[in-house]
C-alpha cells in the first residue's frame, strides 16, 4: 500500500482507546490517518480509568475471559483471539510498560497509570504520521458514508472524505470526559440499529435513612457477598455512599439488578455478612452470648461483625434484632436492601447497548454503510469491570483496523 502515488486515506472518529488502535493498525501499513476528536485532547477516560490504577486486562483463561462478555462472547471471540490479553500485555510492553498480574489476576501496567503509556502511545503515532485533530465534533455522515461532517470550535460544519471510516465514540458513561452518546441519533437517522444505552457497572440507588448515611458513607462492607434473584452470588467489598452502594460486587450483578428494576420498578438485594460462615456456624457461635453483652457487643464479639454490618443490620431489618441465634444467624447471611434504581449513567463505569451486532459484519463494517467500521463501548456489549473493558475496546479497535485495511486492499 505503501507504493502507491498517494497513500489511501482513513479518517478515525473518536480519540479513545479503540480509535487509537484503529488508528495504529492502518497508520502501521502505510495509511494516511487523521483522527478527529472533539475533547481538546484524546484519551481522556483513559486516564480516568488510570487514576485508581490502570486495569488494563485480566489474567483468567480463555474460556473464562470469554464469558464475561455474556451474550456478546460468540461475535468478539475472533476480535478478542486476534487481539487478547497477550497481545495487550505485549503491546503495552512495546510502549516502555510492562504490565504485571495483580493478587486478584488483573493485570495493570508497572506504573499502575495510564499517562505513561498514553504519552508512548501518541509518540508513537506521530512517528506512524498519524494526524490528530482535537476539538472537531462528528455531527453526521455525509453524501457519500466515508465522508464524515465535522464541527469546529467556531461551529463551522467541514465534510472529510477518506478511502475509509472508523468511529470510536465510545459509550454515554462520564460524559465530562468526552463520550456522551450524541452520535446515537445521526447513526440511527442513517438507518443502523442502535439497542438504547444504559448504565452498567454502576452503583445503586438505596435511600438509607440520614443518620445510616452520615455515619457510613465511604465506609466499605468488607468482604460480603451479594445477590438478587437471577444472579450468581459475588463477593468482594461494596462501599456504602450517600445514596446508596457501590462498587465490584454491585457492578458484577448488574444486568440482573438492571432485569429486576425494569420487571418491578425495584428490587431485593441480599448481603451476606459472613459468606465464610455457614448459617449453623453462625448460630453456634451466636448461642455463646454473654448475659451482659448488649446486641452490639453480642455480633462483635461472637461473629467478628464490624460497626458497619451491625448498622446495616438495624438499617435493614429495623432496631429489634433477633435475640435468637438461629434467627439472628439467618439475617446475617441474607440481609434485605431494597434497590430503587441504578445511578444515572452519567456516573457508570461502562455503557450497554449500542450498535447492533445484526448491523456489522465480521471485519466490523456497517452493512449499510459500506466503508464504514465501527469499534470499543459504541458496539452493543458489555463486560463486569476487571480489565474487560479496556481488553474488549482496544480488540475491536484492532479488528476495525484491520476490517479498514482489507476493504481498502480489495
Ligand atoms: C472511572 C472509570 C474507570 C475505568 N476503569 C477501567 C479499568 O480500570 N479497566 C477497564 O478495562 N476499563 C475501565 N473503564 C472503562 C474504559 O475506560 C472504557 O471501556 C474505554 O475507554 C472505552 O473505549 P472507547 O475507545 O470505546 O471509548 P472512549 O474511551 O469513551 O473514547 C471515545 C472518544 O470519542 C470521543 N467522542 C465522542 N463523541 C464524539 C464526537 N461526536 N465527535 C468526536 N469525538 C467524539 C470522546 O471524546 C472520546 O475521546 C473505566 C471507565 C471509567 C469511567
Amino acid at each position: 500500500m505503501t507504493s502507491g502515488v498517494s497513500a489511501p486515506t482513513a479518517t478515525v472518529v473518536g480519540g479513545g482507546p479503540a480509535g487509537l488502535m484503529a488508528a495504529e493498525v492502518l497508520a502501521g501499513h502505510g495509511v494516511a490517518v487523521t483522527v478527529f476528536e472533539h475533547m481538546p485532547s484524546v484519551g481522556r477516560k483513559l486516564l480516568l480509568a488510570g487514576r485508581g490504577g490502570l486495569n488494563l486486562t485480566h489474567s483468567e483463561d480463555p474460556a473464562s475471559f470469554l464469558t464475561r462478555y455474556g451474550e456478546t462472547a460468540d461475535r468478539l471471540a475472533p476480535v478478542l483471539a486476534a487481539f487478547d490479553p497477550e497481545a495487550l500485555r505485549g503491546w503495552a510492553a512495546g510502549l516502555g510498560e510492562p504490565t504485571f498480574v495483580g493478587s486478584s489476576g488483573r493485570v495493570f501496567p508497572q506504573s499502575f497509570r495510564a499517562t505513561p503509556l498514553l504519552r508512548a502511545w501518541l509518540a508513537r503515532l506521530a512517528e506512524l504520521g498519524v494526524r490528530i485533530e482535537t476539538r472537531q465534533r462528528w455531527v453526521g455522515f455525509g453524501a457519500d458514508p466515508t465522508v464524515v461532517r465535522v464541527t469546529g470550535p467556531d461551529g463551522d460544519e467541514r465534510s472529510i472524505a477518506g478511502d475509509v471510516v472508523v468511529l470510536a465514540l465510545g459509550g454515554a458513561s462520564w460524559p465530562r470526559v468526552g463520550s456522551d452518546g450524541g452520535w446515537v441519533e445521526a447513526v440511527t437517522a442513517a438507518g443502523v440499529e442502535v439497542a438504547p444505552l444504559r448504565a452498567a457497572n454502576v452503583g445503586v440507588r438505596v435511600a438509607w435513612s440520614p443518620v445510616f448515611a452520615d455515619r457510613f458513607q465511604g465506609v466499605p462492607l468488607k468482604y460480603v457477598t451479594v445477590q438478587v434473584a437471577g444472579s450468581p452470588p459475588v463477593s468482594g467489598d461494596a462501599m456504602v455512599t450517600v445514596t446508596g452502594l457501590e462498587g465490584g460486587p454491585i457492578y458484577a450483578i448488574g444486568v440482573a439488578i438492571r432485569d429486576a428494576l425494569d420487571a418491578a420498578g425495584s428490587c431485593a438485594l441480599t448481603v451476606d455478612l459472613r459468606p465464610d460462615r455457614s448459617t449453623e456456624q453462625l448460630a453456634e457461635r451466636l448461642a455463646r452470648r454473654r448475659p451482659k453483652d448488649s446486641t452490639s457487643t453480642w455480633l462483635r464479639r461472637a461473629i467478628g461483625l464490624d460497626a458497619i454490618a451491625i448498622g446495616l443490620l438495624r438499617e435493614c431489618a429495623g432496631p429489634d434484632l433477633p435475640a435468637q441465634p438461629d434467627r439472628m444467624a439467618a439475617l446475617v447471611k441474607a440481609v434485605p436492601v431494597r434497590i430503587d434504581a441504578t445511578m444515572p449513567i452519567g456516573r457508570a463505569i461502562s455503557t450497554a447497548g449500542g450498535i447492533a451486532w445484526s448491523e456489522v459484519d465480521d471485519t466490523l463494517m456497517l452493512r449499510r454503510l459500506p466503508g464504514v467500521f465501527v469499534a470499543g463501548e459504541m458496539l452493543d456489549w458489555e463486560a463486569p469491570t476487571g480489565g474487560y473493558l479496556l481488553q474488549a475496546s482496544f480488540a475491536t479497535g484492532a479488528a476495525a483496523g484491520r476490517g479498514a485495511l482489507t476493504r481498502l486492499a480489495s
